[in-house]
């Protein structure tokens, strides 16, 4: 199986690499530059997992040439798109920045794309000023997206409702993990908020804890456990 991970950020596919079964052939979206970008306008993370899966797959779908050329001839017939969408929920801000924790600190000026981390981390930490330790409540949450990338030929609209078939072929994997905001960035592994983020039951924030232990406690670790589950139901447990 082909599985390509709707990703440009090298941290996030080295996690979900390190957590998918062997014999599963990787692939990201530097492998494919002229993917197109997707826009994360939904207001939930599953709307931006499904929406970015789908229109990856249905692109994957309508290029076969290249999907041969970059990942082998035959590959489009065992081709998956796994498209992810996450952030941070933090209580005291309602949930934000949520669906908007990439570009959290860019919100308000109106500049488009995503926002330094360092930016991000700093806004947090501003508007977090005033609130004490027990308040600092927070979780990840991550959806991933699993979608079947058909040939165009074999697509059709739902004779049944007017949703579009990927959409309906589409399969959620969703993972949380709670812990609280930091007073001061701490650590140099990782990338976004880790700096700020102290999971449940650790005192040391996820970049101080690295990876090791990131992934195997984090929301996007849940999700990808419970989407190995179903792909080791497929291909059986040899390939753990
Ligand atoms: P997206 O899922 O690529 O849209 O990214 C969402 C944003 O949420 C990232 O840019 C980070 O700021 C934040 N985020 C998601 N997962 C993590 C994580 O594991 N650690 C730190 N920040 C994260």
């Amino acid at each position: 199986m082909n599985l390509l991970i709707s990703s440009r950020n090298a941290h996030k596919c080295e996690e979900i690499r390190a957590l998918l079964p062997s014999a599963i052939h990787l692939f990201t979206l530097k492998d494919f530059p002229s993917a197109p970008e997707v826009v994360e306008d939904a207001n939930t993370f599953s709307g931006n997992a499904t929406k970015k899966g789908v229109h990856l797959a249905r692109w994957m779908a309508a290029n076969p040439a290249l999907v041969a050329h970059v990942m082998g001839q035959g590959s489009h017939r065992d081709l998956m798109v796994l498209a992810d969408d996450s952030g941070l929920e933090v209580d005291a801000l309602n949930g934000a920045p949520g669906v908007h924790s990439a570009r959290f600190a860019a919100m308000e000026s109106g500049v488009a794309g995503n926002s330094p981390d360092a930016a991000n981390n700093a806004k947090l930490l501003g508007l977090l000023k005033e609130s004490p330790w027990e308040t600092r409540t927070a979780r990840f949450r991550c959806v991933i997206a699993l979608t079947p990338a058909v040939p165009a030929h074999s697509q059709n609209r739902s004779p049944v409702c007017d949703a579009d078939e990927l959409e309906l072929q589409t399969e959620l994997f969703e993972g949380s993990c709670e812990g609280r905001i930091r007073f001061e960035l701490r650590g140099a592994r990782g990338f976004g908020y880790d700096p700020l983020f102290v999971p449940d039951g650790f005192e040391q924030t996820f970049a101080e804890l690295g990876e090791e232990i990131k992934n195997r406690i984090s929301h996007r670790a849940k999700a990808l456990e419970k989407l190995r589950q179903k792909l080791l139901s497929w291909f059986g447990p040899s390939h753990r």
